[in-house]
């Protein structure tokens, strides 16, 4: 079976309740292949009338599905887990289709968005609370956990199975019940997983998928009802900024994952071909379109030209192409904006002074393809190290200390994921304690893993996913004192 036979099974409807439906208006929203910009398929466009109905659907079995034993959500995400990686080719040849990513980083997705099923199934059958007794003595202080209860997902189309298993993951351990609103230009995937939840045993009305061309609409309504509990974003910092506005009327509570802009730091010290083969993974994962995506190059000037040319030469010798065509290093980009606006910075730096040493243009159509970049002594103040590229452009500024490196570094709104080659020990405490990031890559252009908690400071937004933190995000406590 290939995706696309995983695609002629998948139902393109509204999955409310445990069942398929259409839309309540009848209107469809078109998918598109980046690679030529042809039509995949449609989905339903849901109605805000549909996600009340999604809602009513949660708020439903909130209850009986908290009251199930940790142990049986456990399973249905182990089980869930296994239905995945039992067809993992069909899941990456779908994310590949209608995402654009090669078939190979298509598989490290599912591999990836797989684990949080499994590593939260494990998680499950580990919610407890504490018992002790009070410092005056005369009363026992214990606390339960209990789950924060409906929950919507609002996720991102550049990860459309990782992004909404490792929110999902620990939602049904903790016990919630939820809606999730995938990202209009990649929703099949997710609507792929549905069957696979149920058919792993997931009671009908604890996961609802909802799609739509208006999120904007959807989130406001659900917002709006103060029977939604929790909020759970992967997105852009200016929709962050929306939502955690909008939960302030209900007081939902919330957790971000927002935009990055993360620096690569190569010190005087550092393995450079090892920094090199770290830079390929940090920048090229997802042809640059991760909010952990290496935005900036900071490198000691004494190794600045070395590390550039190496760089340069591994950029330049990748091949650009559709995504699930053999040979193929670099996929498309999403769209066609995604293509200009990396296009813009690259011109600008350019014409602020910084040498092209490879790359630096987009071939013609059909399809949004960038070809991968590398940029050297671009100035500090230039517009593409100071916002997020979404792309395979690598631009690389020099510093001559370990005070100016951290300076620029941290002079970022973001604070997401960082990351640092060198091998002195003393400056790697340093790093990790100076840097303001909720991620520190040491010698590794990789962070992401499902038994870490991902997330961010400052701008990059708050909460963690993944590790032991990642099911605290769906779980209130009460504290029970007991005078004796
Ligand atoms: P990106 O740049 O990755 O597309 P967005 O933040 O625009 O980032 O989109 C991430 C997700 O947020 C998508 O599912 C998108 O549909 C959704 N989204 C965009 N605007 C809103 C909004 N006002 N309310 C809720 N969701 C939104």
């Amino acid at each position: 079976m290939t995706g696309l036979d995983l695609l002629a099974k998948t139902s393109r409807g509204l999955f409310i309740a445990g069942q398929w439906r259409e839309s309540s208006t009848g209107a469809r929203i078109e998918v598109h292949d980046p690679a030529d910009d042809s039509v995949i398929t449609d989905v339903a466009d849901g109605s805000t009338d549909d996600a009340m109905a999604a809602l009513d659907a949660a708020v439903a079995v909130q209850p009986e599905w908290a009251a199930t034993a940790p142990r049986e959500r456990g399973e249905i995400l182990r089980r869930s887990f296994e239905a995945i990686m039992d067809q993992a080719d069909d899941f990456a040849e779908l994310i590949s289709l209608e995402m654009g990513k090669t078939l190979a980083e298509a598989k490290g997705e599912v591999a990836y968005g797989a684990e949080f099923f499994r590593w939260f199934a494990e998680e499950a059958v580990r919610i407890h609370g504490r018992w002790m007794q009070a410092p005056a003595g005369g009363s026992r202080l214990l606390t339960i956990r209990k789950p924060v209860g409906p929950c919507l997902f609002i996720t991102p189309w550049n990860f459309p199975l990782a992004m909404g298993t490792r929110k999902i993951g620990p939602a049904v351990a903790a016990g919630c019940t939820m809606i999730v609103k995938p990202a209009e230009l990649t929703p099949l995937t997710m609507l792929a997983l549905a069957n696979v939840v149920a058919e792993a045993g997931l009671p009908a009305g604890v996961l609802n998928i909802v799609t739509t061309h208006n999120s904007k609409a959807l989130s406001a309504t659900l917002m709006a009802d103060e029977r939604l509990r929790k909020v759970s974003f992967t997105g852009s910092t200016p929709v962050g900024q929306v939502l955690v506005r909008q939960s302030a009327d209900q007081l939902q509570r919330v957790s971000m994952e927002l935009g990055g802009n993360a620096p690569f730091l190569v010190f005087e010290d550092a393995d450079v071909a090892a920094a090199v083969d770290g830079a390929m993974i940090a920048k090229m994962r997802n042809m640059g379109e991760a909010c952990t995506a290496a935005n900036r190059f900071l490198v000691h000037e004494s190794v600045a030209r070395e590390f550039a040319d190496l760089l340069g030469q591994r950029m330049g010798a990748l091949t650009t192409g559709r995504g699930q065509t053999a040979g193929t290093d670099v996929g498309p980009l999403i769209n066609a904006d995604a293509v200009v606006s990396v296009g813009r910075l690259v011109t600008e730096a350019v014409d602020g002074g910084a040498e092209l040493v490879t790359g630096g243009s987009a071939p013609d159509g059909p399809g949004h393809f960038y070809s991968p970049t590398v940029l050297l002594g671009v100035p500090a103040g230039a517009r593409i190290v100071n916002e997020e590229i979404f792309g395979p452009v690598a631009p690389i500024t020099t510093f001559t200390s370990d005070d100016e490196a951290i300076g620029l570094a941290n002079a970022t709104e973001y604070g997401l994921a960082s990351y640092v080659y060198t091998r002195d020990l003393a400056r790697t405490i340093t790093l990790a304690e100076s840097l303001e990031f909720g991620m520190v890559g040491v010698n590794t252009g990789l962070l992401s893993n499902p038994a870490a908690p991902f997330g961010g400071v400052k701008a990059s937004g708050f909460g963690r996913e993944g590790g032991f933190e990642g099911i605290d995000e769906y779980l209130d406590t009460t504290y029970v004192a007991i005078p004796v």
